[in-house]
Formats: structure tokens, sequence, C-alpha cells
């Protein structure tokens, strides 16, 4: 392991990070979360328990391990704090530090976020309704509120009085949504949760940045994927932050001067809840068989995921754009008992192929899979590589070939022993 390694999604989301953090985290002093909300649900299984963390890092689980959310992360506190004590109920009190500097997600985001949902019809994103566009575009708009002004009452106030006042114009007056919460009694809500958050807000960026210097080591922990970045993803059918590894810096306040180990994590078929083009997906029962077996649901919303063949054009994007050291392959146990299955090798647009994502969304929406058929496996309970059926490793050399990475992790369900190092 590197001094600094960073964790991130290459498809759509829920390919499996939390396995993977919790998998890494105890080799770690801390492990941070650097952007996203409580759109994220990591399912981590550990101890025989399930837990399914929102906006707790996976580190919480690791005794020792500082977990950090950072300054790059939205949070609703309310949230945080249920989570916090349902942790508290089967484990001590997590070691969590969160930054002054995070942005808070308050009642009106969440009406907001089904307004611009409702307006955006067809080039809407699908979204978990957190308020996580919102709160991002407060904090753009320059009158976000931070973590830190929840503890400070004066400012506080001046700040909720301008949030307050825009969001809830919009709401009224454009979307025509009620909305009756009055400043005040947010104003009283939001400062009580300031009061439970104290023993764990800190100068993060700070702390971060002497353990840093110190040789301690770092795990920062990416939410979503590459696919719903708003620079390199699908736009608009993505989140609202940065999903490549580079924000890990700007989400944390380190500024990293070394050489990192970078692991993407790829789950070996595709999956994608909300709105988008879905270039591989599947219509027919392997997508049931699929769904089923690899409880594609959603973590934060319960809503059915579509599922589709692995797109090697998205993940050679992820590839680039994130700088991957090299890969986990995740869910690969989900796969067994097919007899034949499709890898997207390119797209085909207006009748060229070509192997790179497009930017243009129009040439997305025309663009259809050029598959090369591999030979299906069926269960296994191998725990070496060398054990593995040959199908299934000749479909893991295949893809690290075409991808240019490495694939050094192989994840074979969701306990920490399914997992192989290569
Ligand atoms: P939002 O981030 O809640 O605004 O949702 C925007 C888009 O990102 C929607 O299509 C969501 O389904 C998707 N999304 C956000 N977070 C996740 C995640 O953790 N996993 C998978 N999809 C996500």
């Amino acid at each position: 392991m590197q001094q600094i390694t960073t964790i991130v999604g290459t498809q759509w989301g829920d390919e499996g990070k939390g396995k993977i953090t919790d998998y890494l985290a105890r080799n770690f002093d801390y492990v941070v979360r650097f952007h996203g909300g409580n759109n994220a649900g990591h399912t981590v299984v550990a101890n025989g328990q399930t837990y399914k963390l929102h906006l707790l890092p996976s580190g919480v689980l690791s005794p020792g391990t500082v977990s950090v959310i950072g300054n790059g992360v939205v949070i609703d506190p309310k949230v945080l704090l249920g989570e916090i004590s349902e942790f508290k109920k089967t484990n001590s009190v997590p070691y969590l530090k969160i930054s002054e500097r995070a942005h808070v997600i308050m009642p009106y985001h969440l009406p907001m976020d089904g307004g611009l949902g409702s307006g955006q019809g067809q080039l809407a994103a699908g979204s978990t309704g957190r308020g996580i566009a919102p709160v991002y575009a407060d904090k753009a708009y320059r009158h976000g509120i931070r973590i830190g002004d929840l503890i400070d009452p004066e400012l506080f106030k001046e700040k909720l009085e301008k949030s307050y006042t825009f969001n809830t114009q919009i709401l009224n007056k454009i979307y025509r949504l009620p909305f009756d919460r009055t400043i005040e009694d947010i104003y009283q809500e939001y400062l009580q949760y300031g009061r439970e958050l104290v023993p764990f807000i800190a100068d993060t960026e700070l702390e971060l940045y002497q353990a840093y210097a110190m040789g301690k080591s770092i795990l920062f922990e990416g939410a979503q994927g590459m696919s719903l970045d708003p620079d390199h993803g699908m736009y608009p059918h993505g989140t609202s932050s940065n999903n490549v590894a580079g924000y890990a810096e700007v989400g944390s306040g380190v500024g990293l001067n070394c050489k990192s180990q970078i692991i993407g994590i790829m789950k070996a078929y595709v999956s994608r809840v909300g709105q988008s083009p879905f270039i591989t997906k599947l219509n027919d029962a392997n997508a049931d068989y699929i769904r089923e077996k690899g409880m594609e649901y959603g973590t934060t919303t319960g809503r059915a995921r579509r599922i589709g063949w692995l797109d090697l054009v998205q993940v050679r994007q992820a590839v680039r754009t994130s700088g991957l050291s090299e890969i986990a392959m995740t869910k690969l146990d989900v796969l067994g008992g097919l007899k034949e299955l499709k890898i997207c090798m390119g797209y085909e647009i207006d009748g060229q192929i070509t192997a790179e994502m497009p930017a243009s969304l129009s040439k997305i929406r025309r663009a259809k899979p050029v598959y090369q058929t591999m030979l299906g496996w069926e269960d296994t309970s191998a725990t070496t590589y060398e054990t593995l059926p040959s199908n299934m490793r000749q479909y893991i050399e295949f893809v690290e070939k075409k991808i240019n990475c490495r694939i050094s992790f192989i994840s074979l369900g969701p306990e920490r022993e399914r997992t192989i190092i290569r």
C-alpha cells in the first residue's frame, strides 16, 4: 500500500466501493470522504453484520482509524446524527471528524430538488431527492451554510436569512411548491444539530495536512462513479460533485505531492439507477437474473437498478480521467451460472466505431454497443486466483488488456474474506 490511496467508482456508482474501502481501511490511519452526500449509499458487511452507510466513511468500522468527512462533502445533519446513533447501538462512538467547511443541506433543498427534476423533463438526472444539486448550487451562489456556521449563532442567522429567502422565493414563485417552515423554526433546529455535532467538528484540512507531513497513511473514499461526474460524465445525467480522483485534494484540502495509488472500482457488469442513456442496457431474463442475484436495488432509494453488460468505453474513460493505477473488479460471483457474457468494446455511432466516450449527448443517445462474446462460468468458492474457473480468469485478463490497467483485486462476495489479491 502507498501512503496515499484513493478509491473511485469507474461506472455509475454502486460498484462496491464500500466493501473495498472497508477491506483496506484497517491498514490506514485516516479514511476520508471528499465529495457527495447522503445520495451515496455504501453497504458493508463486517463481523457478520450488514451496515448501510450514507455519510459515515467506511473507516468507522476499523477501530483505530480516524474517519473524516471532508470539506467537499455536503451534510444533512439530521441524517448524519441518525447514522451516528444507529452506529452507536452496536459499536462505540465513531472516531469521526467533520470539516467546518463542509456545506449543510437545509430543509428547503429537498423540495428544491423535486422542483428542479420536474422542470428538466428528459434531461433530468433522476435525482435521489436528497437536496444535492441545490446545496452545491448554493455553495456556488455563495450563500451556502457551512457546518462551522451552525456553532456560530450570529453568523448563522445572517447567512440563513440570505439562503432561506433565495430558496423559498424560487420554491414558491417558480416551482409553486408550498414550503411552510419559518426561518426561526429552522434556525433553532439547526443550532441544536450544531450543538450535537460539536464534538466531531474540526479543522480537518489542517489535521490531514499535518498527518500527511508526518507520514501517516490516508485512504480517500470516493462516492458515486465516473459517468456521474459533472465535468467528465454523461452530463447532465449525473450528480453535482466531481467524482474523479483529482477531486480528493479539493474536497479534503490536502495538496498531495507524492506518488499515490489510485484504485478504480469496476463491477463485472453495469447497473444504473436514475435517468440517462444506458448503452449496454439489458431487457431480457439476464437482467432479472443479475438484479436478483446481485441485489441491485438502491441503498439510498430502494429503486430497482437497470442492468447492462460491462462497458469498456466507460471504464477506459475512468482509467484516463482518474489516472488509475489499478482496478478492483467486483461482483464477478453474480455472473456465475450464465452461459455467455458480453463485453462492450466500443460504440457504433452513425456507422463509425469509436472506443472512447463522446462528449456529445446526442452522439451518446445514438450509440449502439459493439460486443465481444465470452463464455460463462459456474459459481465458485475458490479463494485463490489460480483456482478460479478458467473462463472467469479469461474474462478478467481480457478486460485488463483492453483497458490497459491491471486488475489487482477480485471480489467474489460482500464479505471481507471473499476478496482475492492478485
Ligand atoms: P443526485 O446526486 O441525488 O442529485 O442524483 C443525480 C444522479 O446521480 C441520479 O441519477 C442518481 O441516481 C445518481 N446517483 C447519485 N448518487 C449515487 C450513488 O451513490 N450511486 C448511484 N447513483 C447515484
